[in-house]
């Protein structure tokens, strides 16, 4: 899987290169399998399952107990620490 990155300072997730483009920081660390996120300005909050370029595909269980698999852009994503 191709790396993503993410901003320990504000949670962001991009290709950065070496310094946060939404914040400066140079805080950044990989984006691993499995690591949480959550969507931002929605409440789904699951696991990375697979980076695809800008595209990183979600392992989710909603309030019914469902479990969904759904690509999201880096863009709306948010690192949960
Ligand atoms: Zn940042």
């Amino acid at each position: 899987m191709k790396k993503l990155n993410y901003c320990v300072d504000c949670k962001r997730i991009a290709r950065f290169d070496g310094e946060c483009s939404y914040c400066q920081s140079q805080k950044i660390k990989d984006l691993t399998r499995k690591a949480p996120v959550n969507v931002i300005g929605t409440k789904i909050k699951g696991r990375v399952l697979n980076v695809k370029d800008q595209m990183v595909e979600i392992l989710y269980i909603d309030e019914n107990k469902n479990t969904f698999v759904k690509p999201f852009e880096a863009q709306q994503l948010q690192k949960v620490l």
